[in-house]
């Protein structure tokens, strides 16, 4: 008889004995006193500091998205009642599209439930509709991009991550009529190193490439308006397809793509991962909304999350901490082992009420196991102080490694 239950037990054994079981801190966040959180420890609850938020600028319990989520749920009710196509288009769906078009300067754009289900959704449908295309994709893209290019079953071709030579080395020998669609990324998530998006644009002109670019990590945060990178460096009208989420920067819920109309339309008409599956509810549609339009005319924000990471990276290295090169708002701090990586997080949350996440495999490659630090606006000198105590105190009890 086969043992169902044993193969499931087994497959996740495999995953302890590395050292890299998933554990999931049972947390509540404490609406109007972020970064803190109530921990639902096995002793009882207590109060926390949050260090690895993608809710970047605090969006979540923003003032502008709360009043607007009441407001909506009160006027429509809780759910969009059906996909897009059967009664789930509402009024707030349509004036979030038309807002993420105009942020991107784009002639259009599409609500996905979630970021990974609009990278995977869109990118998989490209494939379809473009005979024979081939897919030129960053080796450190997200496992979104992955699954969708994966799904699609056309050609892929992997670029080393950043390396604009390797990329011209790859377009240089493919036929000049075929489709080619570069998958990149602005902010790498892990390391916090931002592609060179103007470079890979001059690339797509010379060979006649699509471009693909994922925002997730860049949109609310950068440009002028949080139109991200693209808008920062000035180039968002030479992006064919900007990518992004509603979950990180924006504080709620769901993903989408900008891009032409033509683009935006054969999405919306083939993409199994947009037709067959219920519209996001108009509460976060409308909360949404309000994040996006707030944060375009918050410039100060994102002047202040700099601020912060800047903070942040000179007090840990100035402690000689680990801290990796990082050009954006993400502060990894290198621990280079998943058992030594988890004890040190255990350490912050149970000594010092601090809770930062353990980064390993398969998020990021064996033997560069980290933390990933996020500050936000609302992040105190005093926070960063505590904090870098803090980890001093890890880094002498646990007999880490300080930086070189
Ligand atoms: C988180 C993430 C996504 C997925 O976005 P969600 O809205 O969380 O589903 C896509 N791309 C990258 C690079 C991400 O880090």
């Amino acid at each position: 008889m086969f043992d169902y239950q044993k193969n499931f037990k087994t497959a996740v054994a495999a995953v302890r004995t590395e050292g890299r079981y998933r554990v999931f801190a049972d947390i509540e966040r404490i609406r109007g006193d972020f970064p803190q959180a109530t921990y639902y420890s096995a002793n009882g609850p207590r109060e926390i500091t949050v260090w690895c938020s993608n809710d970047y600028l605090g969006m979540g319990q923003h003032q502008a998205v709360t009043d607007a989520m009441h407001a909506a749920v009160e006027k429509v009710g809780a759910g969009a009642g059906g996909t897009r196509n059967i009664a789930g288009t509402t009024h707030f769906h349509v004036k979030l599209e038309h807002e993420l078009a105009e942020l991107h300067g784009k002639e259009s754009a599409l609500l996905f439930t979630s970021g990974y289900v609009s990278n995977e959704a869109t990118l998989s449908t490209i494939s379809h509709i473009l005979t024979d295309c081939i897919i030129l994709s960053d080796e450190l893209n997200h496992a979104s991009m992955i699954e969708g290019i994966r799904g699609g079953r056309s050609a892929k071709l992997i670029w080393r991550h950043n390396d604009l030579d390797h990329l011209e080395e790859l377009l240089s020998v493919l036929p000049r009529d075929r489709p080619k669609v570069i998958a990149f990324e602005s902010v790498y998530s892990m390391d916090g190193d931002i592609a060179p998006l103007r470079e890979i644009c001059d690339l797509a002109d010379k060979y006649n490439a699509f471009t693909y670019l994922d925002e997730v990590h860049a949109v609310g945060l950068y440009g002028p308006e949080g139109g991200g990178i693209a808008q920062r460096d000035g180039i968002s009208n030479r992006i064919d397809v900007i990518e992004g989420t509603l979950g990180k920067a924006f504080g709620v819920m769901g993903g989408y793509i900008a891009s032409t109309s033509a683009f935006v339309d054969a999405i919306r008409s083939y993409a199994s991962g947009f037709i067959f599956t219920t519209a996001l509810s108009p509460v976060l549609v409308a909360g949404a909304l309000a994040s996006v339009r707030y944060l375009r005319g918050a410039n100060e924000l994102r002047v202040r999350h700099q601020d912060r990471a800047a903070k942040l990276k000179a007090t840990l290295g100035a402690a000689g901490l680990p801290v990796m090169p990082s050009v954006s708002h993400i502060v990894p701090l290198h621990v280079g082992d998943p058992v030594r990586c988890k004890e040190l997080t255990d350490f912050l949350l149970e000594r010092h009420d601090i809770y930062v996440q353990p980064i390993n495999y398969p998020t990021v490659p064996k033997g560069t196991e980290r933390l990933r630090l996020t500050p936000s606006p609302l992040h105190t000198d005093n926070h960063i102080a505590v904090l870098n105590d803090a980890l001093n105190d890890a880094w002498a009890e646990l007999r880490l490694q300080y930086a070189a």
